[in-house]
């Protein structure tokens, strides 16, 4: 089935209702990353990305121009157009050109979420900087709770990550810097980097990095390793406590639970869209309506048909039913 490079609408926590746009093709594997994070919701990366050179299946800045045109007519009411979807976007040495272009065609402002493992050079740094708001990963001071966490392929050092947020948060000049902090516990329990110790380390990095804002969230879809368990909410509120009286109240922002807006799509070819956006993110059945605005009587017989067809699956985690790409 065709995975399309602009994809969603989809709600999200952080967000609200944004067109997802993917920058490396999918056609080999699931999931294109440098990273295999613990948590991850599209599962384990079969084989991890060393560098952007490595990337073999680059999507060029013509043809997001191209589909984001074609799809972009079909939607109201949007947030943000926001590159993410099955990899890392700073893999494609072409993203700033890519954010440009789509600046040229729509109003709506452009978010990047990045896991941060190349903000230590200087080329991506400059491509993260066209987009309006760049949401950046770090989930941990600590070496080895990051490296525990996120398992990244070789040559990434968390000190030049942390060196590079830096300085794309100097960059500035009317850009905006997120830097989104993922708590986790792990099945027993037990904090992985959500301890006070962990919490104060986070604080002393956040302080030297300096970024605009400061999410605080925890796991939400189903994670990689069934092991990987949310922070409850009482904790994450603590965390954010501590972080409002370093930082101040209008930087932090804890991040509990999705919006509802929605606004009209015509929907061409209904499938595909679906199966677009779960290939992506993991959805409920309600936030797959809700997100693509499709009406959960329009939605049943899609499910059924791609379920029918082998190309999705039902999960059952403790927080919901969730649907997703095979
Ligand atoms: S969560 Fe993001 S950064 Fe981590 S492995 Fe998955 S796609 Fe890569």
């Amino acid at each position: 089935m065709n995975s399309r490079i602009v994809y969603g609408p989809l709600l999200s926590r952080r967000l609200g209702r944004s067109l997802g746009v993917d920058v490396i093709k999918n056609a080999g594997s699931k999931k294109n990353c440098n990273y295999d994070c613990i948590y991850c919701q599209l599962g384990h990366v079969e084989s991890k990305l060393k560098s952007p050179e490595d990337v073999k299946e680059a999507v060029t800045p013509e043809e997001v121009s191209e589909s984001f045109q074609k799809f972009n007519k079909d939607i109201e009411n949007l947030d943000y157009t926001t590159f993410s979807g099955t990899c890392e976007p700073s893999l494609n040495l072409s993203l700033g050109e890519m954010v440009q272009g789509i600046k040229k065609i729509s109003r709506v402002p452009v978010c990047v979420i990045t896991n941060s493992s190349l903000v230590g050079r200087e080329d991506v740094r400059k491509n993260l900087a066209q987009a309006d708001l760049v949401v950046a990963t770090l989930v941990s001071g600590n070496e080895n709770t990051w490296r525990r966490i996120h398992r990244p392929a070789p040559g990434i050092a968390l000190q030049e990550i942390i060196e590079g947020l830096r300085e794309l948060a100097k960059a500035g000049a009317g850009k905006k810097l997120a830097l989104e902090v993922m708590f986790l516990e792990s099945e027993t329990g037990k904090p992985l980097n959500s301890t006070d110790e962990e919490v104060e380390k986070l604080v002393q990095t956040i302080r030297y990095i300096c970024p605009d804002e400061i999410e605080v969230l925890t796991v939400s879809r189903p994670p990689a390793e069934k092991w990987v368990k949310p922070v409850s909410e009482e904790r994450l509120r603590e965390i954010a406590k501590r972080f409002v009286s370093e930082f101040g109240d209008e930087k932090v922002r804890l991040v509990l639970k999705g919006k509802n807006k929605r606004g009209k799509v015509l929907h061409r070819d209904p499938e595909e869209e679906v199966y677009a956006l779960l290939l992506r993110r993991p959805c409920t059945f309600e936030q797959t309506w809700q997100g693509l605005s499709m009406g959960p009587g329009r939605l049943s017989p899609v499910l059924e048909k791609l379920l029918g067809e082998g190309k999705i699956e039902k999960i059952d985690t403790e927080t919901g039913e969730y649907y997703r790409a095979k």
